[in-house]
């Protein structure tokens, strides 16, 4: 190559990294159904796995009857069970909830200093946060010095609100355990739709292991961070969801739900 080419290549290598990093990449969130609906014992969908896998290679939700977690990264979906093994998700299961999108990062951060618990995590991912008012995806990946997660047991008709059936939840705690932390932030006016703040599934490694995450301690991880600028929400047309009552809603049943309760 000429000389004089090369420093073309390198002018233009240039304005494409600055254009790269002044333009974050547009990214659009699909939910199913809402958590209001899920907090309310709607836990049969008609969205297949294999219909969910063309809408995002990541994100995390349920399954029908509620049996158990699901994180999806790297296009791959997994089933944490309530006896806390791990499986790749057939096309034919279903989810009654579910967030999926496809993951382009737009920022990495490295936090590289002792956290001590979940809360001291958010506080120290909160300044990256440009926005409160917008949503973002985090994937968490490191070793975790402590981590605390759930997975709960497949329900039976008639189905019982998620508060009590969280009562009976399976807890896991490992130590010094290496894996990836998937999930979304979502502004605190969406909370009838999604869980306001952060909302994280875990998979470790070596894919034995993971849940809902509760609570961590941790010393290094690499977050990598997608600005969110849309949501599309996929209706439920089924009897139960067109039916629910959704004029109650109560953000302390959901706190209940969703955070460490020691
Ligand atoms: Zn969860």
């Amino acid at each position: 190559m000429q000389k004089n080419n090369r420093w073309k290549w390198l002018i233009l290598l240039c304005l494409w990294a600055g254009y790269a990093q002044a333009f974050e990449t547009h990214s659009t969130v699909v939910q199913i159904s809402t958590i209001q609906a899920l907090l309310k014992g709607v836990y049969d969908g008609e969205m297949s796995f294999g219909q969910l896998k063309t809408l995002g290679d990541f994100g995390f939700g349920t399954f029908n009857g509620l049996d158990g977690e699901m994180a999806a990264f790297d296009g791959q979906f997994y089933q944490v069970k309530s006896d806390g093994t791990v499986h790749l998700v057939p096309d034919t299961l279903k989810t009654p909830y579910a967030a999926v999108h496809f993951f382009q990062t737009d920022k990495t951060v490295v936090l590289n200093a002792p956290i001590q618990s979940y809360p001291h995590f958010q506080n120290a991912l909160d300044p990256h946060l440009p926005s409160r008012n917008r949503p973002y995806a985090l994937k968490v990946t490191g070793t975790f010095d402590y981590l605390k997660t759930r997975s709960v047991s497949k329900q039976r008709k008639p189905y019982p609100p998620t508060v009590a059936v969280v009562a009976h939840q399976s807890i896991f705690e490992f130590e010094n355990i290496t894996g990836t932390a998937v999930g979304y932030w979502f502004p605190d006016y969406m909370d009838k739709l999604a869980v306001p703040g952060y909302h994280l599934h875990f998979i470790s490694e070596d894919k034995q292991h993971g849940g809902h995450v509760l609570n961590c301690r941790l010393s290094k991880a690499t977050i990598a961070i997608d600005f969110i600028d849309s949501v599309k929400l996929l209706i439920p047309q089924d009897a139960a969801f067109q039916g629910a009552d959704f004029s109650t809603y109560s953000r302390k049943e959901l706190d209940k739900v969703v955070k460490d309760n020691d």
